[in-house]
């Protein structure tokens, strides 16, 4: 078992002030891999001290230097990318292959899409030929708070620490607990890559201890947290004492309207997406809206797609789904499977319980729910797993009437050969982000949502000015 109980603080790895032991699970098993130490108070107070020495010298470094560092570490990450599909693996059972493509594969993504937008990043600017003595300076806004979940690890500590190592503030990550090894990991990346000491802090902990007294500390400026929707609530009122800024990236309950004349792959697409990462995805597809047309179709291809998904351990090559990340999870979406049967919802494939053959792991069947109503709990809460609930629609208006009545608003799909009717739908969808036939969005977009989705942007330029905050400077000396 590993024994990971120490801090990263002021660029070296550090005991816990007290201490508090957690056994990280395998997902997979069931079975304690390694051990962390949740802080408390007096780790947070000490890595926010670190920060807020580093912060001065840090903020006034060249941006060229902080390129260079930046750029040193993504050399760092790609290298050591298969340490990290391990801990990733092990920690949130994302299957191995998975994890090293796509969960190890999205951070190398974000990293180089920073480094791209960062290259023209302009700290002083003008404000415009009408006011040529005035400049906007982006000043990095000071010490920050990073808090992660257990979902896709290093995608989210990527779009957090690596823009705001960018800008120029100091920080300090707190990591889920549940899948805290692949942070600590990226830790250690940091301090190979030379970052000046106090520039980056990691404190292991929980929502209660160190997320909270973050969340309250006079000395950060501001808290940039992905997770639920509950979390985020808390964090903002208890962050309102200190009036930081908030920055949510929190859930999502996307729709995925499907049109008659989508292309044929559309359907299986959007099962596939549903189910990836075991559906633990905040930007999941996970209610198909499917034009009445075609809805029969659509419901028995779904259920051959569901079929044919392949549920087993993480630590196996191959191209199946792995288990969810924790018991806590197992049973919220077991129960919430068992409410869309007991709500009136047509059950296709799937169900409670375990795949057959396994039992013992967090594994559940991956399960399609049809005739399902937008008013069911199945359609408003966001389940976490891979369960996909299909319902029928009519007519253009009533697909985005659906599509919108929710309190989310993270990515909505639209499939269509109609690209007029599929632009018309996107500009009237109420979410931070709309994807359409298949087409991811480019490298830089901006991520993020609308509501109870949260309102953070993260990715690209927009990910970098969150943390910036520009100040106005007028009478600007003029040359010569
Ligand atoms: P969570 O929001 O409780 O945890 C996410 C992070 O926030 C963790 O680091 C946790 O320690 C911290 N945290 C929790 N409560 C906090 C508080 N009061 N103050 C400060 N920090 C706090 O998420 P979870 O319990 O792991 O998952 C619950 C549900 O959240 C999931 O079922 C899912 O629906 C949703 N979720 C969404 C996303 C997303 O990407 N949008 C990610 C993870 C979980």
């Amino acid at each position: 078992m590993l024994e990971k109980k120490q801090f990263y603080i002021d660029g070296a790895w550090v005991a816990p002030s007290a201490g508090r032991e957690l056994a990280v699970i395998d997902p997979s098993t069931e079975q304690a891999c390694a051990v962390i130490s949740l802080g408390d108070d007096a780790d947070a107070d000490r890595a926010v001290a670190a920060a807020k020495r580093a912060f001065g010298s840090w903020s006034r470094t060249e941006p060229a230097e902080r390129l260079r560092l930046v750029e040193r570490l993504l050399e760092i990450y790609k290298r050591r990318a298969p340490d990290m599909a391990k801990a990733i693996s092990l920690e949130m059972g994302a299957p191995i292959d998975m994890a090293l493509t796509n969960q190890v594969g999205a951070g190398a993504y974000h990293i180089t899409n920073f480094i791209t937008a960062f290259k023209d990043f302009q700290f002083l600017r003008p404000l415009g030929p009408h006011a040529p003595n005035d400049r906007i300076q982006m000043d990095a806004i000071g010490v920050v708070g990073l808090i992660t979940p257990w979902n896709w690890p290093m995608n989210q500590v990527t779009l957090k620490v690596v823009p705001a190592l960018l800008a120029g503030c100091t920080m300090v990550l707190k990591p889920s607990e549940i899948a805290p090894l692949s942070s600590m990991l990226f830790a250690e990346y940091v301090d190979e890559a030379g970052f000046p000491k106090g520039v980056f802090n990691l404190v292991n902990g929980d929502g209660a201890g160190v997320g909270t007294r973050l969340s309250s500390h006079p000395d950060i400026e501001m808290i940039s947290f992905t997770g639920s929707t509950r979390a985020g609530i808390a964090i903002s009122k208890v962050a309102a004492e200190s009036l930081k800024r908030v920055v949510l990236e929190l859930g999502g309950k996307g729709a995925n309207i499907v049109f008659a004349d989508a292309d044929p792959t559309a359907v299986k697409r959007g099962v596939l997406h549903c189910f990836n990462n075991t559906g633990q995805s905040c930007n999941a597809p996970t209610r198909m809206l499917v034009e009445r047309t075609i809805y029969d179709r659509a419901v028995e291809e779904a259920k051959a797609v569901a079929e044919q998904v392949v549920v087993d351990t993480a630590h196996k090559p191959g191209k199946h789904i792995g288990p969810l990340a924790s018991e806590t999870q197992f049973r919220k979406v077991q129960d919430l499977i068992q409410k869309g049967i007991d709500e009136g919802a047509r059950l296709v494939t799937g169900g409670v319980g375990r795949p057959n053959g396994q039992n013992q792991g967090y594994f559940v069947r991956p399960t399609v729910f049809a005739d399902v109503n937008n008013g069911m709990t199945i359609a408003r809460e966001e389940i976490f797993g891979p369960v996909l609930s299909i319902i029928p629609f009519d007519n253009e208006e009533q697909a985005i009437e659906i599509a919108n009545d929710t309190p989310y608003g993270l990515t909505n799909y639209v499939q269509s050969n109609d690209g007029e009717k599929r632009n018309r739908v996107a500009l009237r969808l109420r979410s931070g982000m709309v994807e359409m036939n298949g087409n991811p969005r480019g490298p830089g977009a901006p991520f993020g949502g609308v509501k109870a989705s949260g309102r953070a942007r993260e990715g690209g330029v927009w990910g970098i000015e969150e943390f910036l905050e520009p100040k106005a400077i007028s009478g600007w000396g003029s040359q010569g």
